[in-house]
């Protein structure tokens, strides 16, 4: 089958429906199909308090079908190749697109088997991990299940979603340890391939107080390359030396590495790491001019949040509709990126920054302080935002 659409947005997560939001409410309203396999839609910042225990996995979860915004197209399908010299797609299903514009909005790819052993691993005797809704339930089985010993958090290589979502469901895990009565029989180790705890300043400096507080055991530039379930042990590459270290764990919260995912990597679209190739403030791809890119799986140099894309979404509606009307594309990202560190059960430390590693704080207060306010804005405030707010193109 062979269909046409003014404008084709690839991916219906995040960043594909709050863009079909904001086209849609453009007057006169474009032509917009949506592409996404998913049935369910995910709120995927809310698994790390479904790790907690705080949520349960159904409370992140709504039907696609109730949040493709209202005149658009929803195509149940995955894309599988792109032709931007010929303006089209091709699907899984076989079919092909055209279109005039296109946005890809596809997200990061998990890719599990990167690390030998984690796929089969996942979800059983304390291996878990808080990046597939198949697979979050297993992280609270784990915490509540884990009587002392060694708990391993982990952080891969290379961007992740959420570059701080690593650590928060240590902070969470340490304090129901403490909360269980097994905290002083265990010994929790962060075993991250960065070289420091956050990469922006002042939110670094008070983390590592946060780690030194919880006397939490970080090891810098480690980076897992293997899960031996049989014997409880987890092989680590010192990124320095190349030397591997095992480590006995009761329990390990893996964060899987992550890529561009592989319809885009071998594209036209994307750029040498993969990513698709857009201009870091205008969003446009840099060579295909009616393309644009968006949210996790694009080159934007910042940290891949959902928070970022509430800033780039009207960025690119604005860029597009001048393009569309044979305008110049003015509106610019400045790479705002926000990553809310909770940091216990009652207190977080809400991260906001740009492309230069400056805090571009909403609050009139000092955000790097652990604060309960910021704590109930993640549990209850963002969520309501992101459903009633974000995805409907109104905030
Ligand atoms: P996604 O929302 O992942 O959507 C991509 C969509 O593309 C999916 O629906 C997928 O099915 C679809 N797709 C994939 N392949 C194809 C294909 N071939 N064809 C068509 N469609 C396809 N962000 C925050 O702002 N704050 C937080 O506190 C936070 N915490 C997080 C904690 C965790 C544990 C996780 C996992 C994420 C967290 N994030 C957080 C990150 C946030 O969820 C992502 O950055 C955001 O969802 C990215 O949006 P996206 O639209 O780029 O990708």
């Amino acid at each position: 089958m062979e269909r046409h659409h003014r404008i084709l947005i690839v991916g219906g997560g995040t960043a594909g429906i709050t863009v079909a939001a904001r086209l849609r409410q453009q007057d006169p309203a474009p032509d917009v199909a949506i592409v996404e396999p998913s049935a369910k839609h995910y709120y995927q910042p809310l698994w790390t308090l479904v790790g907690g225990g705080i949520y349960k996995p159904e409370d992140s979860e709504r039907e696609e079908a109730d949040l493709i915004p209202a005149g658009a197209t929803w195509i149940r399908d995955a894309v599988s190749t792109f032709d931007p010299g010929r303006n089209r797609v091709t699907t899984t299903n076989g079919d092909v697109i055209t279109y005039d514009w296109l946005v890809v909005a596809a997200g990061i790819q998990i890719d599990w088997d990167k690390v030998k052993g984690l796929r089969d691993a996942v979800g059983h005797h304390g291996v878990c991990s808080n990046y597939d809704i198949k697979t979050v339930p297993s992280t609270w089985r784990s915490i509540q299940a884990f009587r002392g010993g060694t708990a391993i958090f982990t952080q891969p290589s290379g961007p992740v979603k959420c570059g701080g979502g690593p650590q928060k469901i240590m902070y969470l895990a340490e304090e129901a340890f403490e909360r269980a009565g097994v905290r002083k029989q265990s010994r929790l180790i962060f075993a991250t391939a960065t070289p420091r705890i956050f990469a922006v300043e002042p939110y670094a400096t008070s983390l590592e107080k946060v780690v030194a507080r919880k006397g939490i055991e970080p090891l810098f530039k480690h980076n897992l390359i293997e899960i031996r379930a049989d014997r409880n042990e987890a092989v680590f590459q010192k990124l320095d030396s190349g030397d591997e270290v095992v480590l006995h764990y009761e329990m390990i919260h893996v964060t899987p590495p992550m890529g561009p995912p592989d319809f885009i990597a071998r594209s036209p679209l994307a750029d040498a790491e993969g990513w698709v190739d857009v201009d870091k403030f205008t969003l446009r791809h840099l060579r295909h001019p009616n393309v644009f890119g968006i949210g996790d799986a694009s080159s934007l140099p910042t940290s891949k949040t959902g928070a970022a894309i509430r800033k780039q979404a009207p960025v690119l509606v604005a860029n597009l509709m001048a393009c569309m009307n044979d305008q110049v594309p003015t509106a610019s990202y400045d790479g705002y990126t926000s990553c809310p560190v909770v940091t216990g059960y009652n207190s977080l430390i809400m991260a906001e920054f740009d492309y230069d590693k400056k805090p571009a704080e909403t609050f009139p207060f000092d955000q790097s302080q652990e604060r309960f306010s910021m704590f109930l804005l993640k549990k209850a405030g963002l969520p309501s935002l992101y459903w009633h707010g974000m995805l409907k193109g109104r905030v």
